[in-house]
């Protein structure tokens, strides 16, 4: 019987992943410079928490979410997305009490049924955070510029930063039924929009087919409130202050209902870059809406899987710092035990100095393969080169009754002895 990764899953094999560690080491950085903690979350949930942050009416709830039920009959849910679990342990662990400014980012894997297509994955990873407590445009200007530093900090020369600002409770309300008027009067919607252009007008405005077809569409910041309007501007000034490139784009929506004020959207510059890199906003009503007292929240999350395809195609050179890789080998078994614990103690960094300093050289990491005394020395040689090592020790009778064994530079093909006793 042969079992294959489940549809819309993909395994992340050596390049792969180590492209995602370096991106996720990247985020790690950037958000700890901005002063942001790491927070990890399960990766379920009860379904309910979901449901009721992401809103009924989307498709990630209607269509997209892995619902199951334990063997308690607990309904519970994968993770779609990170917010929602940063929301729920911020109130769980009273984290407003305790943390200064709760800021706090994530990175992991989520979950989401869609039609698996080229860059869209069932388990796709992300990388994400939130900052609590603060209602002022500053709090958005760092989350868009943290989102676009770590994009630039990828390697993408050229990124299309996209803002728009979704009003609030007091204004958005004429805004949908601006939409609803406007929609209602034209013809041909859509399946989906004349489905959703009772419940949720706003997704119109983003359908990939009838979002194009208008031009006179009614914009939100023209709807925005003496408040929102105020934010809004204050975010765009930051932006433009701190030479954080954007364009006001009034199509732009979110596929979730928590937003409010200031969204936003990353995409590439490249050719066909049509999905968003990440994407993001402020959403000042979930935490109340989920049980906390009211707590203004902005934030944001990228996809990875984007992220590196994107950069990939613009050739961004990733140098992770890779490891002195050493290999020991033996020429025949009789020294294998020798070789053995000499390999342990070198990955262990338990040899003598002057020993340490031939191998490695002051190498700050070190990757060690080997003995494989099994084979030939001459396959064990294969295998070293297969393995990409740099230095290459070769443990021989002869050298080793002098307490000596023979250091090779794979890249010079220079031998040398070295004491190693
Ligand atoms: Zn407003
Ligand atoms: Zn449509």
């Amino acid at each position: 019987m042969n079992f294959n990764a489940p549809r819309g899953t993909h395994d992340l094999i050596e390049k792969d992943a180590e492209n995602l560690r370096y991106l996720e080491t990247l985020c790690r950085k950037i958000f700890e410079k901005w002063n942001y903690s790491e927070i990890c979350f399960p990766t379920f949930e009860d379904a309910g928490l979901f449901t009721r942050s992401i809103g009924e009416s989307t498709d990630i709830i209607e269509k997209e979410m892995y619902v199951f039920e334990d063997r308690k009959g607990r309904k519970l849910a994968l993770r779609p997305e990170g917010t929602a679990s940063t929301v729920r342990a911020l109130l769980e662990h009273s984290l407003m009490q305790k943390m200064p400014a709760a800021k706090l980012f994530y990175m992991g894997p989520m979950f989401r049924y869609e039609r698996p297509q080229a860059g869209r994955y069932r388990e796709f990873y992300q990388a994400g955070a939130e900052y609590f407590g603060n209602s002022e445009p500053p709090a958005d200007a760092e989350i868009i510029i943290a989102a676009s530093e770590i994009l630039k900090s990828a390697g993408l020369k050229k990124i299309d930063t996209r803002l728009n600002s979704l009003g609030c409770k007091a204004c958005r309300p004429a805004f949908r039924q601006e939409l609803k008027n406007y929609f209602s009067s034209k013809e041909g919607l859509c399946e989906d929009c004349s489905n959703r252009l009772e419940k949720n007008p706003l997704r119109v405005l983003d359908c990939k087919i009838d979002g194009p077809r208008f031009t006179d569409l009614p914009q939100m910041e023209k709807f925005l409130c003496p408040e929102c309007k105020k934010h809004f501007d204050g975010v765009k000034e930051l932006l433009e202050k701190s030479g954080c490139g954007y364009t006001v784009d009034h199509k732009l929506v979110r596929g979730l209902d928590y937003y409010t004020k200031t969204i936003f959207e990353i995409r590439g510059s490249a050719e066909g870059a049509q999905d968003a890199l990440c994407a993001g906003g402020r959403y000042d009503n979930l935490v109340e809406e989920l049980g906390g007292s009211p707590t203004p929240a902005v934030g944001f999350a990228l996809g990875s899987e984007r992220v590196i395809a994107a950069a990939q195609k613009e050739n961004a050179v990733w140098n992770a710092s890779r490891p002195l890789k050493v290999f020991v080998a033996v020429s025949g078994e009789s020294l294998l035990k020798e070789a053995f614990v000499f390999a342990a103690g070198l990955r262990r960094s338990n040899l003598a100095e002057p020993v340490k300093l031939a191998i490695c050289a002051g190498a700050p990491e070190i990757c060690v393969e080997g003995p494989v005394a099994s084979r030939s020395l001459k396959s064990q040689l294969k295998l070293a080169d297969k393995f990409g090592a740099d230095k290459t020790i070769i443990f021989g009778e002869d050298e080793y009754k002098r307490g000596a064994v023979v250091l090779r530079d794979m890249k010079t093909q220079e031998q040398k002895e070295i004491k190693i006793v």
